[in-house]
């Protein structure tokens, strides 16, 4: 039986056998903890009913941790030089699949429809290639897939702002963007030591799971995020300001946002930041109805 891949012996190992040097543009930073990846599979919660998309399998380390524990895995990998190490690394696991294709491009629900028939338990569990987490999780949420939700390493600085409150200074519209469709909540930081190469920024995980209906009911969702990325538009300015400056003829009805604030009870000195998700909805309805 073969040692962990994730050893700073096994995986160097692995690499020098196959000649393979690392892609800094593809966020290649492998894991090298073993007790790291069992903690990623406990927090995602993954079982022998799980299905798991896994975004970067690199050389398997995730992979086969997940393997072990779940029904299936399905593996995007965008490096073409990865494919014959997985197809060594991982040949004792029979329910693994792994697909050369870049996550951002591919098609994705055909593939779990094919791959993770009558499978309903699906999450996706990932240590992300960091120059497109954000991409990548907004994806994944919009694309409208079947997933109980997705626990995912990233840059720390990224998870705290996901998983943000109203009124801190990380707070914002990508918290808002993230918690309009899940609960948000940075479940492990994790040391750049773990990793090969190391990674010049700290790590976390962050465990996404899907609300049943999104956080707030508007009337136009593409409004709401409009409105959203309006008000922090500049973080500084108030939310009047940020609104008048950035809606589409804002500036024109300066009149018409003030009403639009004052009915729905919010200081228009606030800053957006200050907002809770709720705050947005409502706000974003009543502009709606009043510039549209
Ligand atoms: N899962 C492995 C681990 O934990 O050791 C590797 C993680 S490494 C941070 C990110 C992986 O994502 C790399 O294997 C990289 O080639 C792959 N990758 C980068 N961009 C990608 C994309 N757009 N689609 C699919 N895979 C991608």
């Amino acid at each position: 039986m073969n040692k962990d891949i994730a050893t700073p012996i096994r995986t160097r190992t692995i690499l020098e056998k196959h000649g393979f040097s690392f892609k800094k543009s593809l966020g290649q930073n492998f894991l090298i903890d073993t007790n790291v990846l069992h903690r990623i599979v406990d927090h995602a919660n993954v079982s022998d009913s799980t299905g798991v998309i896994e975004i970067g399998p690199g050389i398997g380390a995730l992979t086969e941790q997940l393997a072990k524990r779940a029904k299936k895995v399905v593996a995007f990998e965008i490096d073409g030089r990865l494919l014959p190490i997985l197809a060594d690394t991982l040949s004792p696991y029979e329910n693994v699949r792994v697909i050369h294709e870049d996550i951002l491009k591919a098609d994705v629900l055909p593939i779990i429809e094919a791959e993770m028939k009558g499978i309903e338990d699906i999450m996706v569990v990932a240590n992300l290639p960091y120059y497109v987490t954000t991409p990548i999780i907004m994806k994944l949420l919009t694309d409208n897939l079947p997933l109980r939700g997705i626990v995912v390493m990233l840059q720390k600085e990224v998870a705290d702002r996901i998983s943000a409150n109203p009124g801190t200074k990380e707070y914002g519209s990508l918290s808002i963007a993230i918690q309009y469709y899940t609960t948000a909540e940075t479940v492990m930081t994790v040391p750049r030591s773990v990793f090969v190469p190391q990674p010049n920024v700290d790590s976390a995980v962050i465990r996404l799971l899907k609300r049943e209906e999104p956080a707030v009911k508007v009337d136009n969702e593409t409004f709401f995020f409009e409105v959203v990325r309006a008000s922090f538009a500049q973080r500084r300015k108030t939310i009047l300001n940020n609104l008048t400056s950035n809606l589409p003829n804002g500036k024109q009805k300066k009149e018409v946002v003030e009403g639009c604030l004052a009915n729905v009870n919010i200081d228009p000195k606030r800053r957006g930041e200050t907002l809770s998700i709720q705050e947005f909805g409502k706000l974003s309805d009543e502009l709606y109805r009043m510039l549209s």
